[in-house]
């Protein structure tokens, strides 16, 4: 071992002693004959004092300049009282350094570290193994592993197997692209890497591992949506002959313990929502619950007002006319509103009604609104008192097709969740359960909101005769607004899992294809079984308070799902092509 303590370690109890450091160096400094340098490492700073008595050592500091690695001898001794730095771990001393040798020299660094400096992404992921050396960067790394290993402990005691399954595979259907690897010994061949480890999970409590857990990494080519990666990490469960109050009870002690673990925070029972609920009130099957705001079904009160914009969606059984009060929202400028709009026009949503309540006790003259004139003062009144409004609320309005205004409303919610500072506690986490089988996808059939594999609560008759009613027996963990997990328990019997194949359009040939093999474990004793997946880095990202994933990814992607530090995805030359049996278009080696 090269050192004898980390530099964050040292403190007063080693007054007197000798140590060896080694680190980079993090600031030199020339105090009129004496150089004081602070040496990093992964556990923090020390600042060291070289004075010109030993010639040799003092030339050495006197040469090190930014991001040098040294290795240096010297003995603890207290600083003088007014010297003490109450900001460093080890403020409180300093090393007389007597050795210092340079193990490798380092240019002047693209960006300082020791220094705060406004660096671009881009530069920062060019040169992340210096990004990384940042102490803010690295607490979020250290995080991270304190996370993974809490979450293995648990899982560890509980009797959770860790098993790996192949990223080389067949497409694993969650709803996004597949990243596709070309085969060289099966000429037009392609693997894919696996979206998620979910068939070859339900296949391990085929062969009776009854509890299995794997921090596994999938893969999805998505199109550049905000904050995504195209691999991230899943902590992946499943387990055998549990029901799915069983399996939430599992995993809800799993996060609790981490939180208290790592965090300090003990939460009490997660509640259960149905989605149903989750939309009518929040407008997400993600809500936030630390925001107070809730959506308010008004269409009984508009049905038979004049104005078409109301009396047209409150008629319509696919529409949805909803209430959001903000309570003292009157105040707000025009010109706030007027962002409001433009915001909710994200989501489609074509405007954004208002009334700002000024003195409910002069009737109609007492709201300030431009819709107030066309809806009668009785619904008006009836549509107030069932918001709560009082004077200095504003209550806004969606009316359209339902998707377009629980999105739009509940997005809305969450803004001014933020903007307002409605917040009201640091962490609300919750289960959302009762969700729907399936959606209707754009192309008029059915897709399925979880993944294929997902019970339906309901017989394959009652499944296939109406499946957009159905519900399945899925779940999702949700914190802050975020869907921390989600998971489900699975089909276990092939005829069922036929009839959502059928549902989904696919056919018995296409089954046999591409499920053959899940089809064929189906017949030969597959248990009941049940799981979930909860995506590591946005938990992390949450835990650690990082703005972006990939402010808790070491080596994360760009937006555009590129890594410019290594320049992949690259080029490969010809002979590799040839190779995978691979002809690039034209068109395509021009690019
Ligand atoms: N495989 C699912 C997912 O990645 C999670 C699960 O159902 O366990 O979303």
């Amino acid at each position: 071992m090269m050192r004898s303590h980390y530099c964050g370690q040292l403190n007063e109890s080693l007054d007197g002693q000798e140590v060896t450091l080694c680190g980079w160096v993090h600031r030199r400094r020339d105090h009129g004959g004496v150089i004081f340098l602070d040496i990093r490492d992964r556990e923090g700073m020390a600042q060291v004092v070289f004075d010109p008595d030993r010639a040799d050592t003092f030339a050495t500091a006197d040469r090190v300049r930014s991001e040098y690695v040294v290795k240096l001898t010297g003995r603890v001794r207290l600083r003088p009282a007014g010297a003490v730095n109450p900001n460093m771990a080890s403020g409180a001393i300093e090393v007389l350094g007597y050795e210092l040798s340079v193990l490798n020299e380092a240019e002047t660094p693209p960006f300082p570290l020791n220094e705060y400096s406004d660096v671009g992404e881009e530069t920062r992921l060019r040169y992340r193994f210096i990004d990384l050396r940042r102490p803010e960067m690295a607490d979020k790394l250290r995080l991270r592993s304190r996370i993974t290993s809490s979450i293995r402990g648990y899982l560890d005691e509980n009797g959770f197997l860790d098993v790996e399954t192949p990223i080389l595979t067949r497409a694993t259907p969650e709803g996004a692209r597949d990243y596709l690897v070309p085969s060289r010994t099966h000429p037009g061949n392609f693997f894919a890497l696996p979206q998620s480890p979910q068939l070859f999970k339900q296949l391990l409590m085929v062969a009776g591992f009854d509890r299995y857990y794997q921090i596994a990494k999938c893969f999805r080519d998505e199109d550049l949506r905000a904050d995504r990666q195209p691999e991230f990490t899943q902590i992946d469960i499943e387990t055998s002959f549990l029901e799915e109050s069983d399996i939430m009870g599992l995993t809800e002690g799993m996060i609790r313990k981490l939180f208290k673990e790592v965090l300090g925070v003990e939460f009490g029972e997660f509640p259960h929502l149905t989605y149903a609920e989750a939309m009518r009130r929040y407008g997400s099957d993600k809500p936030d619950l630390r925001i107070a705001l809730e959506l308010v079904d008004v269409e009984d009160q508009l049905k038979a007002v004049e104005f078409k914009v109301f009396s047209g969606p409150a008629n319509d059984p696919q529409c949805r006319v909803a209430a959001l009060r903000v309570p003292g929202g009157a105040s707000m400028p025009r010109s706030k509103i007027d962002e409001y709009t433009k915001f909710v026009g994200i989501y489609g949503a074509r405007g954004l009604a208002y009334i700002k309540v000024n003195d409910r006790a002069k009737g109609v003259e007492g709201l300030q609104s431009p819709i107030v004139k066309n809806i009668p003062e009785a619904n008006l009144n009836a549509i107030l008192d069932r918001v709560g409004a009082v004077d200095g609320d504003i209550v806004f309005f969606g009316a359209d097709k339902a998707k377009v205004v629980s999105e739009a409303l509940g997005a809305l919610r969450v803004r001014l969740g933020h903007d307002l500072e409605l917040l009201t506690g640091q962490w609300a986490p919750l289960w959302v359960i009762d969700f729907p089988m399936f959606e209707e996808s754009d192309e008029g059939g059915f897709a399925a909101l979880h993944h294929p594999f997902t019970a339906p609560k309901c017989t394959a008759a009652e499944l296939e005769a109406n499946p957009g009613a159905a519900l399945s027996r899925a779940y999702d963990m949700v914190l802050n607004g975020t869907e921390l997990g989600g998971g489900s328990i699975r089909i276990h019997r092939k005829d069922m899992q036929q009839a959502v194949f059928r549902v989904l359009g696919i056919e018995a040939a296409e089954q046999e294809e591409k499920f053959g093999f899940l089809l064929d474990a189906l017949k030969f004793g597959a248990p009941p079984h049940g799981g979930l997946a909860f995506g590591l880095d946005r938990l992390v990202m949450l835990m650690t308070g990082a703005q972006s994933i990939r402010e808790v990814i070491a080596f994360p992607k760009t937006q555009s799902a590129a890594d410019v530090m290594t320049q992949a995805p690259g080029a490969v030359d010809a002979k590799a092509l040839r190779e995978l049996h691979i002809r690039l278009r034209e068109q395509t080696k021009a690019e």
